[in-house]
């Protein structure tokens, strides 16, 4: 077993989902962590817990919290999504499960929840300290010291080195600071379109103003809302639009266009967010950038894990999902080997290329929901694909299921649904209806294709 010395101190800077979830997987492994963190501590002070209000855990994000016995209490707070509900510009509704039945569903949580809870349960370890109010500036890679600016007091301190998680997410200083250890890159892609959150509160007695299992969906080509049921009876939308161009951020510039352009293309929900014009006007507008580096670690001295080695856009709703399996694989690879050196370089080579897959995936899911979904082709063929997964269970799978409801590789689950998606769009054409879909053909296509695929890797 590892030569490690269980006692040995380290630093995590950054207690968002991933860090204070790291916190956990660390001390449970014996370690003394502290944890740096920029932000006031959200169990006190009314802060906002950043990014998205609510979010989508799904297999990944719920098998690391169950490894750490969390799973349970979390899903008392979930709220259970079985399929997507779209919305036309007239108000009609379309439902698509996303799975071969109901077992097969993601969770809208709230992120400040799940955020306190993580910082709590860490603490409980008796071996997590999180300090609020710290900003890590700089980080010396030879000797492992700190430059730490404590908000509190406007002092700025060294710390001694110690081994460094940096957790810090997209905009990570850790990461800023490996830039200059030669050899490294980063790329940083800022997607062309912004989000808004609004909020469609509950009804008359905390009751939901819209089918409460599903994620519902407004698609319109070049842009779409959404929206997330949270335990109150309220939905958080997002609104995605172009930061620029005919129908954009910076064309909805007065009230007046903004509730024409709701009227025309959000009716229902419009009726239903009763502060439209106040909540667009007055919230931030969110960015979202995909970050890709490498390497992801200096030696045996520091790592990034989570958004700050790979930040994702939105759209599989798999960003912490990813980060979650991290510490997932991080924990394992600390039960092999002694050195910290063997352990990152192995974290780096099981996760790095399943980070870049789900990065990609990401950007091609965002065209599939803001455009396809409204498409009657695309809801054909997730038609096709719902009876291709019921009549060959364990032969047929989808990239959708395996991303969302099995914990196989990203990148396997990129290429095989590839393989899968060619598969149902052969099938689907010529069909009017999903039920006609030729199942001995079906058959050969998977057999001949899927499954060889599948045993090979
Ligand atoms: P963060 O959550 O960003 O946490 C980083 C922490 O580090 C913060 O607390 C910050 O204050 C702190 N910090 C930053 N700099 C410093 C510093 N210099 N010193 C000290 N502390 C510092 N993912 C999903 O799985 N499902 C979803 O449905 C989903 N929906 C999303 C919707 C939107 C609109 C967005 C933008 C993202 C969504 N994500 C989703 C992605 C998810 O939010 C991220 O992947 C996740 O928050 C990453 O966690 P993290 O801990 O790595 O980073």
């Amino acid at each position: 077993m590892p030569e490690t010395d269980r006692k040995e101190a380290v630093t995590v800077v950054g207690a968002g989902l991933v860090g204070s979830l790291l916190a956990m997987y660390l001390a449970r492994r014996g370690y003394s962590v502290e944890v740096l963190e920029r932000r006031p501590d959200m169990r006190r002070e009314v802060i906002d817990a950043g990014r998205s209000i609510n979010l989508a855990i799904s297999t990944r994000g719920l098998h690391a919290l169950r490894q750490v016995g969390l799973e349970a209490e979390a899903l008392k707070h979930a709220i259970p999504m079985r399929g997507r509900m779209i919305h036309s510009a007239k108000g009609e509704l379309t439902y698509q499960p996303y799975g071969k039945d109901d077992s097969q569903h993601i969770n809208s949580l709230s992120r400040a929840w799940l955020n306190k809870f993580l910082m709590t349960e860490a603490e409980k370890t008796g071996r997590v300290r999180i300090r609020f109010k710290q900003r890590v500036s700089h980080a010396d890679f030879e000797t492992g010291a700190l430059t730490v600016h404590d908000e509190a007091t406007g002092q700025t301190r060294h710390e001694e080195g110690r081994v460094l998680f940096g957790t810090d997410g997209s905009g990570s200083a850790v990461r800023q600071e490996m830039d200059k250890v030669p050899g490294f890159q980063a790329t940083q892609e800022q997607l062309g379109h912004g989000y808004k959150e609004l909020t469609i509160p509950a009804g008359p007695g905390g009751t939901f103003q819209m089918e409460k299992h599903a994620l519902h969906i407004w698609p319109r080509g070049s842009y779409m809302l959404i929206a997330l049921p949270n335990e109150d009876g309220s939905f958080t939308c997002t609104l995605f639009l172009p930061w620029k161009g005919p129908v954009s951020f910076e064309s909805l510039d007065s009230p007046a266009r903004l509730e024409a352009f709701f009227e025309e293309q959000f009716p229902d929900a419009k009726k239903m967010i009763p502060d439209l014009v106040d909540a667009f006007f007055s919230r931030p507008t969110g960015s979202m950038v995909t970050v890709k580096c490498a390497p992801w670690r200096v030696g045996g001295r520091t790592v990034v894990l989570g958004d700050a080695a790979h930040a994702i856009v939105p759209f599989f709703g798999q960003g912490m999902n990813c980060g979650f399996e991290d510490c997932v694989v991080l924990d394992g690879l600390l039960g092999q080997h002694g050195r910290w050196e063997d352990v990152f370089a192995d974290f780096e080579r099981l996760r790095k290329t399943n980070a870049d897959a789900i990065a990609d995936m990401a950007v091609e899911n965002f065209i599939e929901m803001r455009d396809s979904t409204g498409n009657p082709r695309f809801l054909l063929e997730k038609a096709v694909e719902k009876v291709l997964l019921n009549a060959f269970p364990g032969e047929f799978v989808s990239r959708y299921t395996m991303v969302s409801f099995s914990r196989v590789p990203y990148r396997l689950a990129y290429e095989v649904g590839a393989i899968a998606g060619g598969i149902v769009s052969e099938l689907t054409d010529g069909l009017a209806r999903a039920e006609d879909v030729n199942l001995e053909r079906a058959g050969q296509l998977i057999r001949g294709r899927l499954v060889p695929f599948m045993k090979e890797h």
